[in-house]
């Protein structure tokens, strides 16, 4: 039996999207959201949302990766002149 409303779930979703809640709270959204079609919805686009931005900071890693590559390649050339 859930005690949360939606504001509660919805309060609630971006820490059990992370998987930050504690596992009787991550019981209690998921019993919420088994029921609500909005909160459940609404708990897709997030999720979404939050893979879009891990995709997202994972792609701007490479640059960086790149970045630190050519700079050691320019400092490793100064070296050699
Ligand atoms: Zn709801």
């Amino acid at each position: 039996m859930s005690r949360l409303d939606c504001e509660e779930a919805v309060a609630h979703l971006y820490d059990y999207l992370k998987l930050e809640l504690t596992p009787d709270l991550v019981e209690e959204v998921r019993t919420h959201l088994d029921r609500c079609c909005d909160c459940a919805g609404h708990a897709r686009f997030e999720q979404q949302f939050l893979q879009m931005l891990e995709a997202r900071v994972s792609k701007e890693t490479c640059p960086n990766e790149v970045r630190a590559r050519i700079v050691a390649a320019l400092r490793a050339a100064a070296r050699g002149s």
